[in-house]
């Protein structure tokens, strides 16, 4: 990593030079330059703060680089006290949390409407692993809460669960 560029002057200048101590987002000097579009140079991926006088750390979401430098003109690789927001899960993961939470809530036993449904096009639920259909009866849909009939699925590699499938049992 290349320092200079994040020493504490070009830090304090980019801070607006104020005693303001909270975190604030800059273009990264180090990894924004090299962008292609204007967006990404420019893009405030650099978060530096203040935790005292003399000293502003720094972490860049994109490069990584971190570090605190001092007044004095030394720098360390360790940033102070990093108040950075915790990590928002990934779309997938809250999408995920959700399918987890209607499969915990749905039956799993199956009314006799949906075992006649079942059998009436021709699929066989002995062949179907115990517990893989479920079974919800207000299960929101649309807007609506729907009676459903829900599958698990799940990661062919890990065998972790990835979502579920969805059918009313209504029609
Ligand atoms: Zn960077």
């Amino acid at each position: 990593m290349n320092t200079d560029k994040l020493d504490f002057a070009t830090l304090a200048a980019m801070r607006g030079g104020v005693e303001h101590t909270g975190p604030l987002d800059h273009a990264c000097p180090l990894c924004g330059p090299d962008r292609q579009s204007e967006f990404n140079r420019t893009r405030p991926t650099l978060r530096t703060w203040k935790t005292m006088p003399g000293i502003i750390s720094f972490y860049c979401a994109r490069c990584e680089a971190k570090g605190s430098a001092l007044a004095d003109g030394t720098f360390t690789t360790q940033p102070i006290s990093l108040p950075l927001p915790p990590p928002r899960k990934p779309r997938s993961e809250r999408n995920n949390l959700y399918a987890d939470h209607l499969w915990q809530m749905a039956d799993v036993d199956l009314p006799a409407g949906v075992i006649a449904y079942f059998k009436s096009r021709r699929i066989l639920l002995d062949d179907v692993p115990p517990g893989a259909l479920r079974f919800h009866p207000k299960c929101p849909w649309g807007g609506k809460k729907v009676p459903c009939i829900i599958a698990r699925y799940v990661d062919a590699l890990t065998g972790k669960p990835r979502g579920i499938w969805r059918r009313s049992a209504d029609g």
